[in-house]
C-alpha cells in the first residue's frame, strides 16, 4: 500500500473519532512521507499539530495505522519544511501565511452558533438529567505542558470509570478549562455507555438541595445522589463554610466509593488550601489523585484559538491570532470572549477579522511577541528569577538551587531556541554535551510531574516575551 493509501486508511479511522472540527484543524493537511516497521513520518504545516498530533491524538494515529496494517515503533511529526520560516527563535513555529480571503462562513448556523457564545449561552441542547454540556469534549481540548497532567488523568478515569484515580480532584484558577475537563469526562462516559449515570452538578447546587431538604423535608435527597454511577462536583470551594452540607457530602462520598463508582471534584484551590473544608473530607481527597491546571503558554493559546475559531467556521489570520494570544494572558475563558467578541464584530460589518478590528476591540497598543530571544536574554533571566547571578549558572557550583536554574535554562534555551545540545552546553559553560541533554530531558519529564517546575517554566516566559 502506498503511504497515500495507508494514511487515507488511518484517516478514514480517525475522523470520526476525534470529530469534525478537531479533524479539519489538526489531520487535514497531514500527510504521511514515509512509513517503515521503524518509523512513520508525518508532516503537517505547524507546531500546534505538531504537538497535538504527538501527544493526545498518538494511541489514535497508532491504531489508525494498524488499519492498514502498518505497526511502526516510532512516529514522527515534523512540520512540513516549506512552512517552517528561516526566521531564528520561536516566531519560526507559527503557523504559515492563511490565505487572505480568511472569512467566517456566512452560514446562519454558525452565525448563531458565535452569538450564542458571546451571550454565554450555549445551545440547549445538553442532557437534562446530567445537565452536561456536549460541546466541553476532549477532542475540543486543547493541550500544553500547563494541562497535560490533568487531561490524562481525566481521559484515564472516563475510559475506566472508579478504577483508577477515584477520587479524581482537578484544581486551578478561574477559566482555565476545569469545567471542560470535568464535563469531558462525563460525556465521553454517558457516550459509551448510555446506561451509566453520571451527574454533574456545581458545589452550590448541591448546597441548595441540601438546605431545601432540611428545611422542606424534600424527600429522595441522600438516594438521588448515591444512586449515580459518576458523580462530578465543580466549584467545590463553595462547599467551604457549609460544615452540614460536608457532612452530606462525606456520607454521599463514603457511600459511592464503597461502591466503587467514580467521584470527580473540581475546585479553584487544592484541597488544603480550603481552610474551612473540614478535615476528613481533606482526608478522602487525598486517597485519590489531585492534579493542577495552569494558564497556557503562548503556543497553547494559539492552538486553542485556532480550533475555536475553526469551530465557528472562522479562520484567523497568524498575526491576529498572536495579537490575541500575547494580548490576553490571563485565563481561556477571556481569551475565547475575544475571540467571540472579534468574530461577532468581522460578521456584522462583513469583514476579515484582522488585526486592526481587534485592537480597537481590546483597547491595547500593539504590543506583538519579540521576534528575536536571545540566548543571553534567556540564560540572564532565568538567574533573575532565581535571584541569582548569570555567573553562578556558567559556573561549576552544584547546589542545588543552582543545579536547578541551570537546568531549567537549558530547557528554555532548547524549547525556546532549538539550540543544539552542544550549544546549549557551551552557553551554560560545560564542555561535554551529555549534561546538557540529561538536564533538559530530566525538565521535560518534571514538568509533567512536578507544580512547581511547571509554574518556574512559565513564569520566565511570561518574563521573557513582557
Ligand atoms: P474553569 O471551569 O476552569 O473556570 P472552563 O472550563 O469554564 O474554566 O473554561 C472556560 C472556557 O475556556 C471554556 O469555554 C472552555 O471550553 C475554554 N477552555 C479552557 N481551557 C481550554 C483548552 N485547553 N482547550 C480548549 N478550550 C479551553
Ligand atoms: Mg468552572
Amino acid at each position: 500500500m502506498s503511504e497515500k493509501a495507508t494514511w487515507k486508511t488511518a484517516l478514514t479511522y480517525i475522523e470520526p473519532r476525534v470529530g469534525e472540527a478537531s479533524f479539519k484543524t489538526w489531520f487535514s493537511t497531514s500527510e504521511l512521507t514515509s512509513c517503515s516497521t521503524e518509523t512513520a513520518r508525518i508532516s503537517v504545516q505547524n507546531v500546534f499539530a505538531k504537538t497535538q498530533l504527538e501527544g493526545k491524538f498518538n494511541t489514535l494515529i497508532r491504531e489508525g495505522l494498524a488499519q492498514a496494517g502498518q505497526n511502526p515503533n516510532n512516529i514522527r511529526v515534523e512540520i512540513q519544511s516549506s512552512s517552517v520560516s528561516k526566521r531564528a527563535g520561536i516566531s519560526r513555529e507559527i503557523p504559515p501565511e492563511k490565505p487572505a480571503s480568511a472569512s467566517i462562513s456566512t452560514s446562519e448556523d454558525s452565525a448563531k452558533k458565535t452569538l450564542e457564545s458571546i451571550r454565554g449561552n450555549s445551545p440547549s441542547v445538553a442532557q437534562p438529567n446530567n445537565s452536561l454540556n456536549p460541546k466541553y469534549t476532549f477532542e475540543s481540548f486543547i493541550t500544553g505542558s500547563c494541562n497535560d497532567l490533568a487531561y490524562t488523568a481525566c481521559r484515564a478515569v472516563a475510559e475506566n470509570p472508579g478504577v483508577k484515580y477515584n477520587p479524581l480532584f482537578i484544581y486551578g484558577g478561574v477559566g482555565l478549562g476545569k469545567t471542560h475537563l470535568l464535563q469531558a469526562v462525563g460525556n465521553h462516559i454517558t457516550k459509551k455507555d448510555i446506561h451509566k449515570k453520571v451527574m454533574y452538578i456545581s458545589s452550590e447546587t448541591f448546597v441548595k438541595e441540601f438546605l431545601d431538604h432540611i428545611r422542606f423535608k424534600k424527600a429522595g435527597f441522600s438516594d438521588k445522589y448515591r444512586s449515580v454511577d459518576v458523580l462530578i462536583i465543580d466549584d467545590m470551594q463553595f462547599i467551604a463554610n457549609k460544615e452540614k452540607t460536608q457532612d452530606e457530602f462525606f456520607h454521599t462520598f463514603n457511600a459511592l466509593h464503597q461502591l466503587n463508582k467514580q467521584i470527580i471534584i473540581g475546585s479553584d484551590k487544592p484541597p488544603q488550601s480550603i481552610p474551612t473544608l473540614t478535615d476528613r473530607l481533606k482526608s478522602r481527597f487525598e486517597w485519590g489523585m489531585t492534579v493542577d491546571i495552569q494558564m497556557p503558554d503562548f503556543e497553547t493559546r494559539c492552538a486553542i484559538l485556532e480550533i475555536k475559531a475553526s469551530m465557528s467556521g472562522a479562520t484567523l489570520e497568524r498575526d491576529t491570532m498572536e495579537y490575541l494570544a500575547t494580548n490576553i494572558k490571563s485565563n481561556v475563558r477571556e481569551l475565547e470572549g475575544a475571540l467571540n467578541q472579534l468574530l461577532a464584530f468581522a460578521e456584522m460589518r462583513g469583514v476579515d477579522p484582522s488585526v486592526d478590528i481587534v485592537e480597537g476591540l481590546i483597547g491595547n497598543v500593539r504590543t506583538s511577541r519579540p521576534q528575536h530571544i536571545t540566548a543571553k536574554q534567556i540564560v540572564d533571566k532565568t538567574a533573575k528569577y532565581f535571584l541569582l547571578d548569570t555567573k553562578d549558572l556558567r559556573s561549576p557550583k552544584r547546589n542545588k538551587e543552582i543545579a536547578l536554574a541551570r537546568q531549567i535554562a537549558m530547557y528554555l534555551l532548547r524549547s525556546e531556541l532549538h539550540m543544539s545540545f552542544p550549544k546549549v552546553a557551551e552557553e551554560l559553560g560545560r564542555k561535554d554535551h551529555t549534561t546538557a541533554m540529561h538536564s533538559i530531558h530530566k525538565i521535560e519529564k518534571n514538568i509533567k510531574l512536578d507544580y512547581a517546575i511547571r509554574e518556574h517554566v512559565s513564569d520566565i516566559k511570561d518574563k521573557l516575551y513582557t
